[in-house]
């Protein structure tokens, strides 16, 4: 293989962000940091095969973030960041790319444009580092004083992606670690010290290190304004049988009647999970529980609702708001909306000013107004993050 091999390294235990959690599994946008840096490469035209190297006690909250991605095998890191750079590209070696273009998994923002003017670079030069020209004047501090002013014409804040080309990059490393030179901050350094000819590329403002609680934030700001607003609507019906009670929207209210269904028959949040359901583009609930298994008898139905919630989540989406309309003659509605609002956000986990039931009657028209059943309708609006 002569092409190129994305390395994501994400072997850091930066715990400054989040506690107990290492910054590159904190979600932003609904999402791990890591999954989003790792996306960033699998879905470039022009590289050929993704790998991260990971701390090995990480190993499942690595499992999780990367779940669903085509992936080489994860790489152990090592104690340091050029340890754990260095043992990914000699796990690398029997892949055998062309060249590698090497990454931050802090740095979630990357963009194609970027990682092709990396590659572009390396027709020019063994290596090519992304960066952006220093605008803000800088100064030398002594204490809380100004010692000097930093001339800065000719100044680059280096970031990630640094592209090499394999071979090179990897004798460089190697006889970095041989003769005991350990102390470089990013792979540029290395290939400097071995006379390489490294080139400077245009990277992004977007493409922050996420490193500070403040950078945290500035992120979800980024993908707050990137991200999708989604509408779904659901709607159900279900004829009366025999029976003393019904359940809608999670309430079970005593009733001379029952509703007759495979399940317990909840036409409220049947129509709030098609709702959902809609949102994402997942089918509909009979795709996900079909009425003719036999598992599915009797079942109550906010197993339906959180299970599209779950769908839901693991796009890494949210749900912003669930608004069902139930229509019947009777039961009353109005004694138990409180309870059935409640239970709607409680099913998913929402706060209760984002779920809403209402009722309304037919006036006494149709199937409904003739007391045959029960209908509902639910309109659920989600975000996502972008698709790309
Ligand atoms: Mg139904």
């Amino acid at each position: 293989m002569a092409g190129n091999v994305a390395l994501v390294v994400a072997a850091g235990r930066g715990l400054r962000l989040g506690g107990a959690v290492p910054k590159q599994y904190l979600r932003v946008g609904g999402q791990p940091i890591l999954r989003r840096a790792l996306g960033a490469f699998l879905s470039h035209r022009s590289i050929d095969a993704v790998a991260a190297v990971i701390n090995p006690e990480d190993r499942d909250l690595f499992d999780a973030a990367a779940a669903g991605l085509d992936l080489l095998p994860p790489i152990d890191g090592g104690a340091t960041r050029q340890e754990s750079v260095l043992r990914g590209l000699e796990a690398l070696v029997p892949v055998g790319p062309g060249r590698v273009l090497i990454h931050d998994a802090a740095r979630p923002f990357v963009d194609a444009a970027t990682i092709d003017r990396v590659l572009a670079g390396l027709d020019r030069a063994a290596g090519a580092v992304a960066g952006v020209p220093v605008t803000d004047t800088l100064k030398r501090g002594a204490g809380d004083l100004i010692e000097a002013t930093i001339d800065r014409p000719g100044l680059w804040r280096a970031q990630t992606p640094q592209g090499f080309r394999f071979a090179d990059i990897l004798a460089a490393h190697r006889a970095a670690a041989r003769e005991g030179a350990m102390a470089s901050t990013d792979d540029a350094a290395v290939a400097e010290r071995a006379r390489l000819a490294v080139a400077l590329v245009l990277g992004s403002e977007d493409n922050l290190k996420i490193t500070t609680d403040d950078d945290l934030k500035r992120a979800e700001r980024m993908c707050a304004a990137e991200a999708e607003v989604r509408t779904g609507m659901g709607f159900d019906a279900h004829r009366f049988g025999p029976g003393d009670h019904v359940w809608l929207c999670g309430i079970r209210i005593p009733f001379e009647k029952g509703l007759t269904g495979h399940s317990d028959a909840d036409v409220g949040l049947h129509a709030a999970t098609d709702a959902l359901l809609g949102a994402i583009g997942a089918g509909d609930i009979g795709r996900h529980f079909p009425p003719g298994d036999e598992k599915w008898r009797g079942a109550p139905s906010h197993i339906f609702l959180r299970h599209a919630g779950d769908l839901v989540a693991e796009r890494g989406g949210r749900v912003l708001n669930l608004d069902v309309t139930i229509v019947c003659e009777r039961p009353r509605i109005g004694p138990h909306r409180e309870a059935m609002t409640g239970r709607i956000a409680e099913i998913l986990g929402l706060a209760r000013e984002r779920a809403s039931v209402k009722a309304t009657t037919t006036e006494q028209m149709g199937f409904i107004g003739r007391g045959e059943g029960i209908a509902a309708q639910a309109v659920a609006t989600v975000r996502l993050p972008p698709t790309p």
